[in-house]
């Protein structure tokens, strides 16, 4: 068939990689291309467009990635498939992969709304096509797909990223900070949850640098969670990612107050040096991310708390190492997401910084905050043993399908016998036993319909 000549089957299939925020855009995407005439399919062989949402922000995904597009060609080149990358990649990578001819397009995250013009221009022949928007975009205005049987799911408050970490790619893939319209989120987040959904997990690279101004009017992170809470008593509120430079104790006592916002915070520290926090361009030390972990235990006493740390990054030393796993052993968090440091293309870090730990340190190294962590997490899910806890069933466990799945209010996975109980249903269950991942309990009294005055 002439390249000219190709059939425009607008069947679409979509693979997701990297955080949270990948997910809400695959979600932003599929609304964008239903409403434009493509159909989502469920199965890879039946479309004709494969989508990789991607992310480049660590090595490991965009490795996983670049294996996928790899072992995909054959569908690719059998059925003429087009394939195309969205999302967080690096300019270097994606050159690379559009001159390989391993895709046929690349759309950037602040120009979804134009996915339906590259497919088209794709289809026709206009291969290596690529588009570096500058204009940041909320999609305030599209509504995210809804998928059927999911309780729990994502909204994009802020996109983009204004504080240059030197390690990270994200300032240059998603562009400057920008935040959404406060009506448009809260209306949104009624829209899912008269659609049936029970947990909305409100998301930006930095949630607490939510900020939107119109005319005189100013509304900041603490006041639309404030407003969020009280518009709709009825859901369970969750955020992701707060940023330890600008969390306010104002926020803190909204956490608190209310009692459908999750008392949980993920606070990434990175390192527990000062030296190399300041190589990387955090802007807090230590000594205020203990005091800010502090305030948190103080306003809320029952908030878990998790990390990212990376290992490993430029110039670290032994002693910086150290000063890391203090600062783990002072704050025994409940649970965490460790890395150790890969240059990324594109960065500060990349260009300026000397990638200079050798290999093996770095895997030494990240050994050594995983196994001080699996203690930490271990002591923290102790705590739960005999206690009663509020859970969202979420799903059928992965290792015993006799077994519910959920979370509770501090986002801990509890796992606990089925009995009569539905996905969707809050249900108070007693801990009896603890893996350093999983608390396993059973039901502890009848469950009740939905009802956040007692969550
Ligand atoms: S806060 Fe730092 S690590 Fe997080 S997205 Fe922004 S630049 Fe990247």
């Amino acid at each position: 068939m002439e390249k000219n000549q190709r059939k425009l089957n607008k069947s679409f299939y979509i693979e997701t990689y990297g955080c949270q925020m990948n997910i809400a855009d695959s979600e932003i995407v599929t609304s964008i291309l239903c409403n434009d005439g493509y159909s989502l399919s469920e199965y890879l062989e039946e479309a004709n467009i494969i989508l990789f949402n991607s992310c480049s922000v660590r090595e490991k995904a965009e490795l996983t990635l670049k294996k996928r597009l790899d072992q995909l060609q054959f569908i690719k080149k059998k059925k003429k498939t087009l394939f195309g990358v969205i999302g967080c990649l690096s300019k270097q990578v994606r050159d690379i992969l559009l001159k390989e001819k391993k895709i046929d397009f690349f759309v950037n995250p602040n120009s979804y709304k134009e996915m339906s013009n590259f497919i088209r221009y794709a289809m026709i022949g206009q291969k290596n096509l690529s588009i570096n928007h500058q204009k940041n975009e909320t999609y305030a205005d599209i509504s995210p797909f809804l998928k059927r049987d999911k309780i729990t799911t994502f909204l994009s408050i802020t996109r983009g990223c204004d504080n240059m970490c030197t390690f990270c790619i994200v300032p240059f893939t998603r562009g400057r900070e920008i935040s959404s319209n406060p009506y448009y989120i809260i209306d949104e987040c009624k829209r899912l949850y008269q659609n049936g959904y029970k947990e909305i997990t409100l998301l930006g690279q930095n949630v607490d640098s939510y900020r939107w101004t119109q005319g005189l009017i100013t509304i900041d992170f603490s006041e639309l969670l404030n407003f969020l809470a009280i518009e709709i008593p009825s859901i369970r509120i969750r955020f992701s990612t707060s940023n330890p430079h600008d969390m306010s104790d104002k926020v803190l006592k909204i956490i608190s107050k209310h009692s459908n916002i999750c008392k949980h915070i993920h606070l990434p520290v990175q390192s527990g040096s000062n030296k190399i926090l300041k190589l990387m361009n955090r802007k807090y030390t230590r000594e205020k991310y203990l005091s800010l972990v502090n305030r948190i235990r103080a306003i809320i006493p029952e908030c878990s708390i998790s990390h990212d740390i990376m290992t490993g990054f430029c110039n670290e030393e032994e002693k910086d190492h150290q000063d890391t796993l203090d600062l783990m052993n002072k704050i025994q968090y409940n649970y965490g997401y460790m890395f150790s440091y890969s240059p990324r293309p594109g960065t500060y870090a990349y260009k300026k910084l000397k990638d200079n730990v050798p290999q093996n340190v770095k895997i030494e190294r990240l050994k050594e905050i995983i196994d001080l962590q699996k203690k930490h997490s271990s002591f923290r899910m102790k705590e739960y043993l005999g206690k009663v806890q509020e859970v969202l069933i979420e799903g059928e466990s992965k290792k015993n399908n006799q077994y519910w799945y959920g979370r509770n209010t501090q986002n801990l996975i509890v796992v606990f016998p089925k009995e009569s109980y539905k996905i969707g249903n809050i249900v108070s269950v007693k801990i009896n036993d603890c893996t350093p991942a999983t608390l396993i309990g059973k039901i502890y009294k009848d469950v009740k319909k939905w009802n956040p005055s007692k969550i």
